[in-house]
């Protein structure tokens, strides 16, 4: 799945003026190259903000702080794109190596809002709801590189998981539309994943994302009506193509297809 000719391993490193990526050793079908752990900051400014320090991975954890400290700065606030353990477990270690907050949705205390703009040492992240991979998902807008951080939004490298029952197709669809939006209005040219490379065209990538989903829908259909009684059975049809290591991940999303085909026919 990863490091071929056509899909160059990605490992990291600095994507803007204001982002870059420590990736987290942990690669597997799921994670692609690993989790992405994106630092941000304001050039001039020694303040940090991190994004998904990862799973609970010391080792990661001490490389993040490094990379920290040779650039001359400190973190002051962790965001976290959703709950899953290979973005958060290590949130609370890492709040205790920091002492920044850190921030996310849905974890009952300074949770971010919608629409809500951070600001940090003179960088300006915007925080919008994007939810459907998780019910807590959401991605961040840094409006001077026009780019999005997109969590398990949307990847850099092939498409996502649809987390059922948490995760909603519905919802997920309109996240895709408000980005979308976004990279229609300009706001957003590239994307920041949280697993493979950063992604140059942010408008092709989420056209592909939302012509993939319509395209899978149509599969799915098909199989309900070729006979498939269960979500097993529809994958063994619709995902044929991918590898079978990440069969459990695809019965969730056609668990959050099949929901949406009953409540939207
Ligand atoms: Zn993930």
């Amino acid at each position: 799945m990863k490091g071929t000719a056509a899909d160059p391993a990605w490992h990291g490193g600095v994507t803007s003026e204001r982002a870059e990526c420590v990736l987290c050793p942990n690669p597997s079908p799921m994670t692609l190259d690993g989790t992405n752990t994106w630092l941000l900051a304001e050039p001039g400014s020694d303040e940090v903000v991190v994004v998904d320090p990862g799973p609970l991975d010391e080792g990661h954890l001490q490389a993040v702080l490094r990379r920290v400290e040779e650039s001359g700065r400190r973190v002051v606030l962790t965001l976290l794109t959703h709950g899953h353990d290979d973005h958060a477990e290590s949130a609370d270690r890492f709040h205790e190596l920091t002492g920044a907050p850190v921030r996310a949705f849905g974890r009952g205390h300074d949770d971010l809002w919608a629409g809500e703009t951070i600001r940090v040492g003179g960088l300006e992240i915007l925080a919008t709801p994007t939810p459907g991979h998780t019910s807590d998902s959401f991605s961040f807008v840094l409006p001077a590189d026009n780019t999005l951080l997109t969590g398990d939004t949307i990847l850099g490298r092939g498409t996502t998981v649809v987390a059922w029952p948490d995760g909603s197709l519905e919802s997920y669809l309109a996240s895709l539309d408000r980005i979308e939006g976004l990279t229609r209005a300009g706001t957003v040219t590239r994307l920041l994943p949280g697993h493979g490379p950063f992604v140059a065209d942010a408008a092709a990538t989420v056209t592909f994302y939302l012509q993939h989903r319509a395209q899978r829908l149509d599969q799915v259909r098909d199989a309900v009506a070729r006979g498939a009684q269960t979500a097993y059975a529809v994958v063994e049809q619709v995902y044929a193509d991918v590898p079978r290591s990440v069969w459990p991940a695809a019965e969730l999303s056609v668990q959050a297809q099949l929901e949406y085909l009953r409540e939207h026919g």
